[in-house]
């Protein structure tokens, strides 16, 4: 199949006008004198292929590639070219989206590259804009590789023997279609390096994220023990407030009960003590009777004293008068010693009647009185005689004193005897009185302890007043710590009785943990938020990171499975290459031999000082792999020459020649652009020239520039280009004679 259709060329370099070139045959020549733009076609293939070094088009930027002008004709706006290939078999293939190739289903493909002035290019594929990476790839895709192999222009063809063994291979690799390998693995490297940039990043945004994150986490755990925390709190909380509020009930009732019971007992009490004092005033009524009774007893002795000593003076008296009407007339001396005795007698009785107490013993006493009196009367006084009314009188009147005596005695009788019945009913009623006294006291005693009882009582109130507000306190605490649960404390009549020491143990474990809380700190929905977003962050990051390590992974083996296809494919091609290289060889040399070999380039060729080699050593240990060149062997028959320097320029042509035809041989490209490669060959070697190239042309078509008249002959078309008188480059289809006129 003939790949290459048409080539069209429009204002790039020396061609002015449209031109367009057919090439629908194997050979086609193209032939005309020197600086007539023959070379300028071969560019125009380059430029329109992609080709980016402006050197290798003869060119410092893009504006040299437009045609310029001359005296007659106008200088172009920009440079175009359109290149046709068939694709009628879908071999062009293009990436999709993807990344996957895609053939392209046009059957004709076209590729156009524009310049302008100012030095922008644009690709178009079949009509639509495209990437110059696109171009490449579309290319690749039927072996026309970028570096141009497949072109050699004027001059070029030496190249292949002239570069060093590392260029040469580079050139050997291309025409093997390994380029498009080296590409995947340098985009790999690159990609490679930009992953282990991202894993330097994100290894270190993980480090940076590290210490907030286990901040976040010692936060968190410190919310978690303070959730548990509210958790036990909480449960303590019911548990004692339900046992403090059973006691503080409970306490409340037999507070008020108590109180109740003293209050009534103590009014009783206190009744009964008002009751005993009621019994004190009518005993003291009864001392003012007996008082008034031994009053008149006092009076009613001083009164009979006073009536008996007058009975002893009237009986005295009496005594006399009877004693004088006995001796009456007769005088009568008191002796002293009468007197004396008589004296002594009233002295002693007074003494005795000193101790004496009752009042018979006294009138005993009194009577012994009177008669010692009656005596000294009688010896003393002068006898007279005794009047008989007086005697009546005095006997009259002794009879009425004794009468009275004998009534007050009896009265004062009966009232010794009163006095002694309400001193008898004292004594008793003392006796009551003391027994009411000591009952009254056991009373008072009682009251005493009811009085404190009730004091107790009353300090157990406000004791319980106090708890109260303490348990308030306590829900009002605790509410914002362990939320409004903590209401659901209810008792039921079954709880309770767990001493005061059991719910003060409660109490302090709450305490404990109020204070372990307020040491936690609140905020723990926030932490938990943003712990959760570090979290996520740092999971994210660490997916991230063993992504990028299995990437890593995978470029990895991608890039040895590249080396290894390189490296297979390289040796495969060498063989292949090896062989053709041998057969070409003979054809032109009439025998001899031809081989490539790959080397290892010894990159320390020109030694410099120890020290440096040093650091250059540890540099080359980091690139690591020894750098391969290819080297050529020849040897001519019937010669000993071997060294390429050493061969005649014919020689050297053909070598070379033999060598890129070989290489195109490996993988075939769809064409073939020979630019004046024949120039040195004398006229049998351009005849064996011209036989290659017929070989050659069963697999690629051939573009050819020549002066060669043998080269001319093989051309299916022939192309003269000519210079106008208007400084243009123009085009025409010639006959065989012709192109031999015009080549000269
Ligand atoms: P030879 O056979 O000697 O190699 P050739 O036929 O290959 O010659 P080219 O080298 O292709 O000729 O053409 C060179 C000619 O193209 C020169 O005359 C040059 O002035 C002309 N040329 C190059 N660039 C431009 C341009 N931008 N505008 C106009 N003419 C140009």
């Amino acid at each position: 199949m003939k790949r290459l259709k048409t080539l069209e060329i429009n204002g790039f370099k020396s061609f002015q006008k449209k031109t367009v070139l057919d090439f629908q045959v194997p050979i086609v020549c193209i032939v005309g004198p020197n600086g007539s733009g023959k070379s300028n076609v071969v560019e125009a293939v380059r430029f329109v292929l992609g080709e980016q070094s402006m050197k290798s088009m003869r060119g410092k930027q893009g504006a040299d590639l437009i045609f310029k002008g001359s005296k007659n004709l106008p200088k172009s706006s920009r440079a175009y070219v359109s290149i046709y290939f068939n694709n009628s078999d879908k071999v062009f293939k293009l990436p999709d989206e993807e990344g996957k190739n895609a053939s392209l289903g046009y059957d004709t493909v076209s590729i156009s590259r524009e310049v302008y002035p100012d030095g922008v290019n644009k690709y178009i594929l079949n009509g639509g804009e495209a990437r110059l990476k696109d171009v490449n790839s579309l290319l690749s895709s039927v072996n026309i590789g970028s570096s141009g192999h497949h072109i050699i222009s004027q001059g070029e063809a030496d190249r292949i023997l002239s570069v060093n063994p590392k260029e040469r291979k580079e050139m050997v690799e291309d025409a093997l279609g390994l380029k498009i390998y080296q590409y995947k693995i340098r985009e790999t490297e690159r990609k490679l390096e930009r992953t282990g940039e991202n894993m330097k990043e994100v290894a270190m945004l993980r480090k940076e994220n590290a210490p907030h994150l286990r901040f976040l986490q010692k936060q968190m755990e410190k919310a978690e023990k303070a959730r548990d925390m509210r958790v036990e709190l909480l449960s303590l909380y019911k548990e004692y407030l339900k046992k403090e509020s059973a006691y503080l009930e409970k306490e409340s009732g037999e507070l008020t009960a108590e109180k109740r019971r003293i209050s009534s007992e103590l009014e009783v009490l206190r009744k009964k003590i008002a009751g005993t004092e009621e019994k004190n005033i009518s005993e003291e009524e009864n001392m003012k009777e007996l008082g008034a009774l031994e009053r008149r007893s006092a009076e009613l002795r001083k009164a009979k004293g006073e009536l008996e000593r007058k009975l002893g003076r009237l009986e005295g008296i009496l005594e006399m008068e009877k004693e004088r009407a006995k001796t009456a007339g007769e005088s009568r001396v008191l002796s002293p010693e009468a007197a004396e005795e008589a004296i002594r007698e009233i002295d002693f009785l007074l003494e005795e009647a000193d101790g004496l107490e009752t009042l018979s013993e006294i009138r005993a006493v009194l009577e012994r009185m009177r008669s010692v009196m009656d005596d000294l009367r009688r010896q003393s006084g002068p006898e007279q005689k005794p009047d008989d009314g007086k005697m009546e009188e005095l006997e009259k009147s002794r009879k009425e004193i004794s009468e009275e005596i004998e009534k007050m005695a009896e009265e004062e009788e009966e009232a010794a005897n009163k006095a002694e019945e309400l001193r008898k009913e004292n004594r008793e009623k003392l006796e009551k009185l003391r027994e009411a006294e000591k009952e009254r006291f056991g009373l008072r005693m009682k009251e005493q302890e009811l009085s404190s009882a009730l004091e107790l009582l009353s300090v157990r109130e406000e004791n319980l007043v106090r708890e109260k507000g303490d348990f308030e306190n306590e829900i009002r605490e605790g509410a914002p710590l362990v939320g409004q649960e903590i209401m659901s404390y209810k008792h039921s009549s079954a709880d309770g009785e767990d001493g005061r020491e059991y719910r003060e143990e409660m109490r302090k474990k709450i305490e404990r943990i109020k204070i372990k809380l307020e040491d936690a700190g609140a905020g723990g929905a926030e932490i938990e938020k943003e712990f959760k977003e570090a979290t996520e962050r740092d999971q994210f990051l660490e997916k991230e990171m063993e992504d990028l390590s299995e990437s890593i992974k995978s470029l990895e083996a991608l890039m040895a499975d590249l080396k290894n296809k390189i490296d297979l494919e390289f040796k495969e091609g060498i063989k292949k290459i090896n062989a053709e290289f041998q057969k070409f060889f003979e054809l032109m040399f009439g025998g001899g031999t031809a081989s490539l070999k790959v080397v290892v380039e010894n990159r320390n060729k020109n030694r410099r000082n120890a020290e440096e080699e040093e650091e250059e050593i540890a540099e080359e240990e980091e690139e690591s792999e020894p750098e391969q060149g290819i080297e050529i062997s020849v040897s001519l028959p019937h010669k000993k020459v071997r060294e390429l320097h050493a061969l005649s320029g014919g020689e050297r042509s053909l070598t070379s020649i033999a060598l890129l035809f070989a290489m195109s041989q490996v993988n075939p490209p769809p064409f073939l652009i020979l630019d004046e490669t024949d120039a040195a060959l004398d006229e049998a070697n351009s005849r064996k020239y011209g036989d290659m190239l017929e070989k050659l042309s069963s697999r690629s078509q051939l573009i050819v520039v020549t002066h060669n008249r043998e080269t001319m002959s093989r051309a299916g078309i022939l192309y003269g280009v000519t210079i106008g008188g208007d400084g243009g480059s123009k085009l025409l289809s010639v006959k065989f004679d012709e192109a031999v006129a015009i080549a000269k």
